[in-house]
């Protein structure tokens, strides 16, 4: 790799691109084990059988299974803050600030938010099968999946004076007003739960988040919309590892052409020098003087006129054509970053030998 080198900015987008695609793939592999983990999952009917069926399993635990039923509250429900009606066992309240930020990268307003204040509130509740047989819901707040339901939305919106309005445009921040949301889970919906079903010493029956790493998951969709959310996440985390890891590839097959045709100029260069060398060797008289020590002792004697114009010691001893100058050495000649002579900026086709008669 001589006198070849990797530019900052390849390197960064090389570096960039296999961090990238490291992290996508990363992703990808849980988002599949996810889904691969739902489709194993046996599904059970909360009913009288679940219990027996627990008292035969080994620790009275199943690892991940899937329940569905109804929503009940074990003791008093909460309420909706604005509407008195709705009942729920969770509920989640939320302010944020809804505001314009310039982006001076695009020149564009693009929309922001900031959470002002959060609340969720939860109470304990179970899931109803059929025939009243109930699983209390643990740590409804560690599972992913949706499971609230809008029972309140509303935006209270800001007006500005003039001067206001100039302070926005300097600033780069308008801000647009504030919305206000409650989230329920609201008391008889149904949900669908993905987790881990035990047996208390008790005899009751608990799901809880899984011991075994798998995703806990509480949604009011059915199974199958909940399976095709998920199988969703992981078709575009492999999308996005294949598109980072192609840019990789790319980055890396234009420092690869950018090596062959570094490579292919020194080629070319060490078959002129032995050409070059080849006529000097060939020819009938001895060259004007042998380049090195022996050049710089001719300067020294004043033959200064003959001198090479770029490193101004060893003699000229080659032609540069089509032009025709002679103007400097053959190690001066290979050393010009172009094939243009030094004197007169012409193209060089050829280089011959310069011999004295
Ligand atoms: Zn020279
Ligand atoms: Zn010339």
């Amino acid at each position: 790799m001589e006198g070849f080198s990797v530019g900052v900015p390849e390197a960064v987008c090389l570096g960039a691109s296999l961090a990238l695609s490291g992290i996508c793939y990363y992703l990808y592999r849980k988002s599949r084990t996810t889904v691969d983990k739902l489709d194993d999952a046996p599904h059970f009917t909360v009913d009288g059988k679940l219990k027996d069926i627990l008292k035969v399993t080994p620790g009275a635990c199943l690892q991940y299974a899937v329940i569905e039923g109804a929503v009940q509250p074990v003791g008093e429900p909460l309420t909706s803050h604005f509407q008195k009606e709705i009942a729920g066992v969770l509920q989640k309240f939320m302010l944020t600030q809804q505001r314009l930020v310039w982006n001076g990268l695009s020149s564009t307003w693009t929309d922001s938010e900031r959470v002002l204040h959060q609340r969720v509130n939860t109470v304990p509740f179970v899931l109803v099968g059929s025939d009243e047989t109930a699983v209390k819901v643990l740590c409804p707040l560690q599972a992913s999946g949706v499971h609230t339901e809008i029972t309140h939305e509303k935006f209270h919106q800001v007006n500005y004076g003039f001067g206001d309005i100039v302070g926005q445009y300097l600033s780069g921040e308008k801000i647009k007003g504030q919305l206000e949301t409650e989230e329920m889970l609201k008391v008889g919906a149904t949900l669908t739960g993905v987790g881990e079903l035990i047996l208390d010493t008790d005899g009751v029956l608990n799901l809880r988040p899984p011991s075994n790493s798998a995703q806990y998951f509480l949604s009011i969709t059915d199974f199958d919309s909940l399976r095709r959310d998920q199988e969703s996440v992981a078709v575009w985390w492999r999308a996005l590892t294949i598109a980072s890891a192609l840019a990789g590839a790319s980055v890396l097959l234009w420092v690869g052409r950018r090596y062959y045709c570094h490579l292919k100029v020194r080629w070319e260069q060490e078959q002129e020098r032995r050409e070059f060398e080849r006529m000097q060797a060939e020819a009938p008289r001895a060259p004007a003087a042998a380049p090195g020590p022996e050049g710089l002792q001719d300067a020294a004697e004043g033959r200064a006129e003959n001198a090479c114009v770029i490193c101004l010691y060893r003699p000229r001893n080659c032609i540069l054509l089509d032009c025709g100058h002679v103007c400097c050495c053959h190690t001066c000649y290979q050393a010009l970053p172009r094939r243009q002579c030094p004197i007169c900026r012409q193209n060089i086709s050829r280089v011959v030998p310069l011999f004295h008669v």
